[in-house]
């Protein structure tokens, strides 16, 4: 479903990734890890389309087409990018609007144009927002404001729009960083549930490595831009890790 190819950027004269290649097949649920710095979160946003790499635009693509676009977005890119769905560590929500509101933005595609926000949303985008916060446990909430949810609550509703712009592959950066280890296993185990039950495949950034050894298959490193590790998340041993990581990694883990 997705598909890397040597994929480097460079920002000034850092390296970010250095020909980091990848394949994802569709209802994979890989884990990215590495130290700060190692170019995961560059990765994801290559993914996303939405920052440039250094190959241009055949390097990178998703459901058979390109999601990198060089001047005008063409509709193909577009409709490959709106099957992606991203939630950062935090401030996925727009903080003013109700929760139900930020998930039914998702129907919009993923830069929602402000006409969105007025009038009435279509039964249809209705019932999809409904639908999606019950899947992830909040529609208790729906009614309230965005920045009046808790952390875990709001990372939830970041999921629930993904479900309703209909996002296939879902890319999830750090995003239990911030959360209390309760609200941190209840959005691993939804991605966990949307990826076994629904196929969804998730890519998802970790700092905690026992997150991804318990929630992933798979589990690719990257460390200073190059790829280290990829492989099943069982078969991760305590010296790999201290060679992703450092010696230091002992105190961390
Ligand atoms: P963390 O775990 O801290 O989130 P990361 O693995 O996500 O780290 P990236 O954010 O991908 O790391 O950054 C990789 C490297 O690229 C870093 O050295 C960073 O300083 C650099 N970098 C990222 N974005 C930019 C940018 N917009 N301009 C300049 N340098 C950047
Ligand atoms: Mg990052």
């Amino acid at each position: 479903v997705l598909s890397i190819r040597a994929v480097s950027k460079t920002f000034g004269s850092r390296k970010a990734l250095n020909a980091v290649s990848l394949d994802v097949a569709r209802g994979e649920m890989i884990a990215l890890i590495g130290p700060s710095g190692s170019g995961k979160s560059t990765l994801l946003r290559s993914i996303d389309g939405l920052q440039t790499i250094d190959e241009g635009e055949g390097a990178i693509s998703a459901f058979g087409g390109p999601v990198q676009a060089k001047g005008r977005v063409s509709d193909q890119v577009r409709k490959a990018r709106i099957r992606i769905g991203f939630i950062a560590q935090q401030f996925n929500l727009v903080g003013r609007l109700s929760l139900f509101s930020n998930v039914a933005l998702g129907s919009l595609g993923r830069i929602p144009l402000v006409r969105g926000l007025l009038g009435a949303w279509p039964r249809e985008t209705r019932e999809a927002a409904m639908a999606a916060l019950h899947r992830v446990g909040i529609s208790d909430y729906a009614g309230q404001r965005a920045n009046t949810l808790s952390g875990g609550q709001q990372q939830r509703g970041a999921i629930a729009r993904a479900l309703v712009q209909k996002a296939k592959i879902i890319l999830a950066d750090e995003p239990v960083a911030s959360l209390d280890p309760v609200s941190a296993r209840k959005v691993m185990e939804i991605l966990r549930d949307l990826n076994a039950s629904d196929g969804l495949t998730v890519i998802v950034t970790l700092h905690q490595v026992d997150y991804a050894l318990r929630y992933c298959d798979r589990v690719v490193a990257l460390k200073a831009g190059n790829k280290v590790y990829d492989g099943p998340a069982d078969a991760l041993d305590r010296d790999k890790l201290i060679e992703i990581y450092g010696p230091e990694f002992e105190e961390v883990f």
